[in-house]
């Protein structure tokens, strides 16, 4: 490496001060749009959700929906770099989660990847604009870790295919209208293979969608039946197969590289986070709180310089592969390690309610989704340091 350039440039800057203003000018609005923030429920309720729709649209219609798609597929043809300036303005505003964040930051870089010109002109303007939303239908009963047992099929029929099994832990299933999911569509196969990645309207005749609660008493779940469903290869424009039928593990692992890579979960939400915690933190010093405080602060710093490494790399043309699930673990893990501390830092102060608790339940759930962190240290011992399987 001969040198590192961190300053962002006149444009960037530029960017940025549009972003921000934008931003607090649309936040402002929403929230009295809605009776005030404090009247804004969470996004995993069907009432949010129908309140951060209204968001998600606002968003659209500034163009700062995907800021780093085309203009012709509903965003800004912003680069990455300016995406990651927005994703910082975005939660140092404060702005509310993503509620479409499934559809955008999963099943969109995939769609690029894998769909073709019909699909991506049909589906991504629609994502962008809230009109479809998307949830990720991976998860069965019988397949969590090990993807690769899922039994839900997709049988070859006239016109289209029929579906029957279940699929569970669907993020915000019920406030969704269409599904990506991975069927088994070789009834002989086992394993990897004969999977195809399916693109699923909720609508149709044998699907049943069965919202239910979380822990916290959200219903950020459901579960989705399937009781021979047909699903037309035309029930979408450009058809419903993403990628070729039977290849759907490697369109599969395509999208696990972005959820557990760059667009999931970007260091604009954990340096707002643990700016959050220096605020806590002068409000009512603790002094042997203040090394966990500084450790955690630099660590978000160093999520931030690993991602633009990572920028830095795509953008000359390099797939991030199993690095991602590094990146998976270390903002996993920092997300429990900034709420656990923000806890501490207010001791019995700490509501079960309030913001800090339920952020922090919510934490402890990221080593859990978009594949635990057992299975990401299998992957990184594999195949980054070569270890043997057994
Ligand atoms: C908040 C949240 C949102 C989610 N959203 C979705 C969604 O939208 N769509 C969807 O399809 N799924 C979703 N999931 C499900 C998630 O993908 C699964 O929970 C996850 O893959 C783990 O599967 P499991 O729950 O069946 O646990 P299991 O696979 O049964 O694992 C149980 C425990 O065993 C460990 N384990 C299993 N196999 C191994 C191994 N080979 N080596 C070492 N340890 C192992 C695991 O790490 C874990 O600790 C969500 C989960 C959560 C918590």
């Amino acid at each position: 490496m001969t040198g590192l350039d961190l300053t962002w440039s006149p444009a960037e800057d530029a960017f940025r001060a549009e972003a921000r203003e934008w931003l607090e000018a649309n936040l402002a609005a929403w929230h009295a749009e809605h009776g005030g923030e404090a009247a804004i429920a969470s996004g995993d309720t069907r009432a949010g959700f129908a309140q951060h729709l209204d968001w998600e649209r606002r968003l659209h219609a500034g163009g700062w929906a995907a800021v780093s798609w085309p203009e012709e597929h509903g965003g800004r043809g912003a680069s990455l770099w300016e995406w990651l300036i927005f994703e910082e303005e975005y939660y140092r505003a404060g702005a509310p989660p993503r509620v479409t964040q499934n559809g955008i930051f999963l099943l969109a870089p995939t769609v690029f990847e894998f769909g073709t010109r019909d699909q991506q002109a049909h589906i991504l303007p629609r994502m962008a604009a809230a009109e479809d939303l998307w949830c990720q239908g991976w998860s069965e009963p019988g397949a969590g870790s090990d993807l690769a047992a899922i039994r839900c099929r997709a049988s070859r029929v006239e016109g289209g295919w029929r579906l029957d099994g279940q699929k569970t832990w669907t993020t915000r299933g019920a406030f969704c209208t269409h599904l990506f999911g991975l069927f088994r569509t070789d009834p002989e196969s086992e394993r990897h293979r004969g999977l195809s990645y399916l693109l699923v309207p909720l609508d149709l005749p044998g699907v049943t969608v069965r919202g239910f609660g979380r822990l916290d008493g959200d219903e950020g779940f459901a579960e989705v039946f399937f009781d021979g469903a047909f699903l037309a290869d035309d029930a979408l424009p450009g058809g419903v197969v993403l990628g070729e039928a039977g290849q759907g593990w490697s369109v599969a692992m395509a999208t696990t590289g972005s959820e557990r890579g760059l667009t999931l979960r970007s260091p604009g939400r954990f340096l707002a986070t643990a700016d959050r915690l220096f605020d806590l933190y002068r409000r009512d010093p603790q002094p042997r709180l203040r090394d966990r405080l500084a450790d955690a602060y630099i660590r978000a710093e160093a999520y931030q310089l690993y991602t633009l490494d990572t920028v830095t790399r795509l953008a000359g043309g390099a797939a991030m592969g199993a690095d991602s699930s590094i990146n998976k673990l270390w903002w996993s893990e920092l997300d429990v390690e900034l709420h656990e501390l923000a806890l501490d830092l207010l001791g019995p102060e700490a509501e079960v309610e309030g913001p800090w608790s339920k952020g922090w339940q919510f934490a402890l759930s990221g080593p859990i989704y978009a594949g635990t962190n057992e299975i990401q240290r299998n992957i990184a011992a594999e195949r980054l340091l070569g270890l043997p399987r057994k």
